[in-house]
């Protein structure tokens, strides 16, 4: 296959605040790389792609696998240490793209410790972290990303460096590269303690403006037509971008940052509110190479505030479910208090630059509106939710695979306590040493022991961990007429709210089943957007009358589907219900269809007279009961003073 060239990054259309920000880490790696938040088709992968081809290429030394520098190898480098005077390489900049369900060892480099235990080497094969070395690291859809590895990566980029070890067994190396990651928001989020790693975060939405979506569309279709000769109508720009970018790098290091500024800087990041100390430096980092980039011999109020609107919006302290986004009127806000006061000592700020550089691209202008659409008239049947409170922990039984790392049930993990020990099935990751030497002792005479342990490899026994792995968690809620009717739907969605709050932190996966009127309906498919499911949960309609049942057979379709896409979560089920069906057949004659799924009965059902109907369900699913009350940990530890009363 004949290899296309890229898109060129001067052809894609509009995304201006996205291409800035990618022009600015190229120019400057320190700031920490980008985040790039968008629904699919706004062009982000195309130009992230594109930026790759814009960076200098780098000289290597010849046959090292982590891409040293020759002029100033890595003193730890697995491959060293290197002749000074031996062959050098000279290559393109690497475009290294991470894969979806790539694994620990493929990112960071698998150590193979047998070998190290056994034969005394570090055999060590290195991974993406170190082919993305002086190079650009994309991760698509980084939100979907394990946390563990989505740690890792971060890791590695804010310390420049890629860390391996198993059982005291290490290897390091350098891994200085450009990160970028994109992600749909409507997949779920990134965790909010992740999404401010990221030095900078744009939000892409595609164009609104007719002409330039036709510009978009008839350069991607004469892009299709002939890549090469579209790709050479654009290479005097690319050409010309590139030679900036260049000399931005090399005029970066005498760029000054007055005094003044740096004081707007902690005053806009003060003002912000914003967790901690990184967002000033990032921010100053960014007007930095901005100044660079226009090529002003020092940073202007101009740069720290678009520097600001890329370095900031993301890294406001909030709820796990507030909206993330950008605030434009509070940062607009906190610039203007920011102002430092006048004072005398600024006589030596260069006056600002009222005409950024020629060919350059413009500042970034405001981002198309939001869609302020905030106030929308929501369904008047939607009731209010009573407020959450702090849930008990709901568990699957039996212990999982650990598969998917989270905190809610017991598996057999990585990480965590041991437990045991085993003999190595794949790739032994860490070892149980006093079972190794167990394994090994009888031998030893026969082995010709002299003065150290003789191990050969069939003595290795892996230590057996257990830790917590995350679930889906199936919400299937009842939203008819007799919840609505007795105002129990308050109770039974602060409930659910602090259940789903739960999930959040304990990263499962959720979904919400609700049922009333004729049948059920899937409210929210299984996802890790956590705030979206309580946005609907928020607006959920309720009346009619209660097809228990249907509500049951459809979250039986959801876990089959669930379990083919994702078939190492283990799921459990949490069932809100007074057991009541006014439509549709007895639910009791439908669990089957359940059989083996973990559940847990939340029985809604009050007053004086209670027919205990949900206990029934609860039996036929095989499946806990709990009442409305006994789900948070402050309600138990009521019950538990009352009984010592
Ligand atoms: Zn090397």
């Amino acid at each position: 296959m004949v290899a296309c060239p890229p898109y060129p990054f001067s052809a894609v259309v509009g995304t201006t605040d996205l291409g800035l920000a990618l022009l600015l880490n190229a120019v400057s790696p320190a700031i920490g790389g980008v985040l790039v938040r968008g629904e699919k088709g706004t062009a982000k992968s195309t130009m992230v792609r594109a930026l790759a081809a814009l960076l200098p290429d780098v000289t290597t030394v010849a046959g090292c696998r982590f891409g040293c520098d020759p002029a100033a190898p890595d003193a730890e480098c697995p491959d060293g240490p290197h002749d000074p005077a031996g062959p050098v390489r000279r290559r393109p900049s690497a475009l290294v793209e991470l894969p979806v369900g790539a694994t620990e060892d493929r990112l960071v480099g698998a150590l193979d410790l047998q070998r190290a235990l056994t034969e005394g080497v570090k055999a060590y094969e290195p991974g993406l972290l170190a082919a993305a070395h002086r190079g650009l690291l994309y991760v698509d859809e980084v939100n979907l990303l394990p946390d563990h590895l989505v740690d890792l990566l971060l890791d590695a980029a804010a310390m420049g460096r890629a860390y391996v070890e198993r059982d005291g067994v290490s290897v390091r190396h350098a891994a200085r590269f450009l990160l970028v990651g994109t992600m749909n928001p409507e997949e779920g989020e990134l965790r909010p303690q992740l999404l401010d790693r990221f030095g900078l975060a744009v939000d892409v939405t595609a164009p609104r403006d007719v002409s330039q979506r036709t510009l978009v569309v008839a350069r991607r279709l004469a892009y299709d037509a002939d890549p090469a000769g579209f790709a050479r109508s654009f290479e005097a720009a690319e050409t010309e971008l590139a030679a900036h970018i260049d000399g931005a790098r090399r005029r970066l290091p005498s760029v000054v940052l007055p005094d003044r500024e740096l004081r707007r800087i902690a005053g806009v990041c003060a003002a912000f509110g914003v967790d901690g100390m990184r967002a000033d430096i990032v921010v100053a980092r960014t007007a930095l190479a901005l100044a660079a980039w226009y090529d002003r011999p020092a940073v202007t109020e101009a740069d720290v505030a678009d520097a600001a609107r890329l370095a900031l919006p993301h890294r406001r302290r909030r709820d796990p479910f507030d909206a993330p986004g950008l605030d434009e009127d509070a940062l607009d806000q906190a610039l203007r208090d920011a102002a430092p006061p006048p004072d005398g000592d600024d006589d030596h700020d260069p006056e600002p630059d009222p005409d950024p550089g020629g060919g350059a691209p413009p500042p970034p202008s405001e981002l198309d509106s939001q869609s302020g659409a905030g106030e929308a008239p929501s369904e008047q049947r939607a009731s209010p939710a009573d407020p959450a409170f702090r849930a008990r922990l709901l568990s699957v039984p039996g212990a999982g695979t650990g598969a998917r790392a989270g905190r809610r049930s017991a598996a057999y993990t990585r990480g965590g306590r041991v437990v045991g020990a085993r003999r190595p099935q794949a790739g032994l990751t860490s070892v149980h040493v006093p079972a190794t030497i167990l394994a090994a002792a009888p031998y030893q005479r026969d082995r010709g022991r002299t003065d150290r342990l003789v191990l050969v490899p069939e003595d290795l026994r892996a230590a057996v961990h257990k830790g917590r792995e995350a679930n889906l968690v199936l919400f299937v809620v009842d939203a008819s007429g007799s919840m609505a009717a007795r105002q129990r739907i308050r109770a039974v969605k602060g409930a659910v709210l602090s259940l789903l709050r739960d999930a959040y932190q304990r990263r499962d996966k959720v979904g919400l089943v609700t049922f009333r009127g004729a049948g059920a309906t899937v409210a929210l498919p299984p996802t890790t957007s956590h705030e979206i499911g309580a946005v609907r949960l928020r607006e959920l309609p309720t009346g009619g009358r209660t097809p228990l049942a249907a509500g049951l057979r459809c979250a039986a379709t959801v876990l089959a589907a669930e379990a083919r896409r994702d078939p190492y979560r283990r799921p459990l089920l949490i069932l809100v219900t007074d057991g009541r069906a006014t439509a549709g057949p007895d639910p009791v004659t439908v669990a089957p269809l359940l059989s083996g799924i973990a559940t847990v009965v939340v029985d809604c059902e009050s007053g004086p007279v209670r027919l205990g109907l949900a206990g029934r369900l609860a039996a036929a699913l095989a499946g806990r009961l709990l009442r409305l009350d006994q789900l948070s940990v402050d309600g138990l530890r009521a019950v538990a003073t009352q009984r010592a009363a």
